[in-house]
């Protein structure tokens, strides 16, 4: 940190790191946390467990004029905890890497700490993306160019039911979608092909199919061809996250007219993009596994290079982070924005999806706002 005014060497070191940046003191890029309980309408069960409640955490950074906000999804499968959420986030380095400068994202995103949470990782560069874009007076997507028409339909998602009546009953209750990705993994191939095959005949629409690793390579070789009968879009982590022998077996076995298989678990960053090159066609990339929309971009892109399909989703999200996914529809095959339609507790409205139909907002940054009490 460049020491630029004689005014300032009256503070001591560690708050002149602070401070470095401002005239004032009211001027000082501010940031705040809150925890956010988030309530689900239904409990929702899929192969790693049942939820009826999720604990996120919000950041926001204020530059004086502006507030940019994002969310830290905390996610029990990913070892995330709102305590190791607010620490990283409250870490005295993170508002020192802030500057003072809204438009110079990538310096502040280049300055941000190492940190063992991607999810307040990923908050911080949401809030951050959010302010550039109102201080250049753009939405995000905007900024990058993009198309909004281009963005695929969402899906949504029907949780896990192994008890038919009232899977049925789920399944006509789910709002009027073209294509509903639903859970799988009861424990038996065979239960989760009827699981399939009942929701395929009771909404009409198209199908996508999400294990959550819960096959085996051998099991998921019995049950990918008979889904691909269902005119199934895709099947996501059919295998373990870990189980890189499995996605060379079904590479191998692969048949011309399989849906496309999509990595998630075992698709947390770059890094594993490059790892599953010729196993995997495609990768769901979520801001909370990676580490925000920056990163997010990057997989998208390499993806792209590397001749994969690419997917946008979410975790149990306020529309806040939802709404942050949603700028990157444009550049994805497939969409599954739907988190925040799972709330009772929605506190911001952003991105609509009406009937799977994407609605990016016009509003600058990320274009959220808080649900009026
Ligand atoms: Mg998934």
């Amino acid at each position: 940190v460049s020491v630029d005014s004689p005014t300032k060497q009256k503070f001591s070191p560690g708050i002149f790191l602070r401070y470095d940046c401002r005239a004032s003191e009211e001027e000082l890029m501010r940031i705040e946390t809150q925890r956010l309980t988030l309530r689900l309408e239904n409990p929702f069960t899929i192969a790693h467990g049942t939820t009826t409640e999720r604990q996120n955490v919000l950041v926001r950074i204020c530059d004086g004029e502006r507030t940019g906000v994002g969310e830290a999804a905390v996610v029990p499968y990913y070892k995330e905890t709102p305590e190791r959420v607010i620490n990283a986030l409250t870490d005295p380095a993170v508002v020192v890497a802030l500057g003072d400068d809204a438009r110079l994202l990538h310096d502040a995103l280049d300055r941000l700490p190492p940190s063992e949470s991607t999810a307040a990782r990923a908050a911080l560069d949401m809030a951050l993306h959010d302010l550039w874009g109102q201080r250049l007076g753009q939405p995000l997507y905007r900024l990058w160019g993009l198309n909004p028409a281009r963005a695929p339909v969402s899906s949504f998602t029907i949780a896990l039911d192994t008890d038919e009546a009232a899977y049925r009953d789920r399944l006509r209750a789910a709002p009027p979608f073209s294509l509903y990705k639903i859970k799988l993994g009861s424990g038996a191939w065979q239960t989760d092909l009827d699981i399939a095959r009942i929701a395929r005949e009771t909404t009409g629409a198209q199908i996508a199919v999400d294990a959550n690793c819960a096959w085996r390579a051998d099991d998921a070789l019995q049950i990918i061809p008979r889904l691909a009968a269902l005119d199934v879009a895709y099947i996501e982590q059919p295998i373990g996250r870990d189980d890189h022998d499995g996605w060379r077996a079904l590479r191998d076995h692969r048949a011309a007219d399989w849906p496309p298989l999509m990595a998630d678990e075992s698709a947390q960053n770059a890094q594993d993009v490059l790892a599953l090159n010729g196993l995997a066609d495609g990768v769901n990339i979520k801001l909370a596994k990676c580490g925000g929309l920056r990163a997010a971009l990057g997989m998208v892109t390499l993806a792209r290079q590397l001749g994969m399909r690419a997917m946008i989703g979410c975790m149990v999200e306020s529309s806040v982070a939802v709404t942050a996914a949603s700028h990157l529809a444009p550049l994805v095959d497939f969409a599954d924005l739907d988190g925040n339609l799972l709330l009772s507790n929605d506190p911001y409205r952003g991105t609509r999806v009406i009937n799977g139909q994407i609605h990016l907002p016009d509003a600058p940054g990320l274009g959220v706002n808080p649900v009026a009490e």
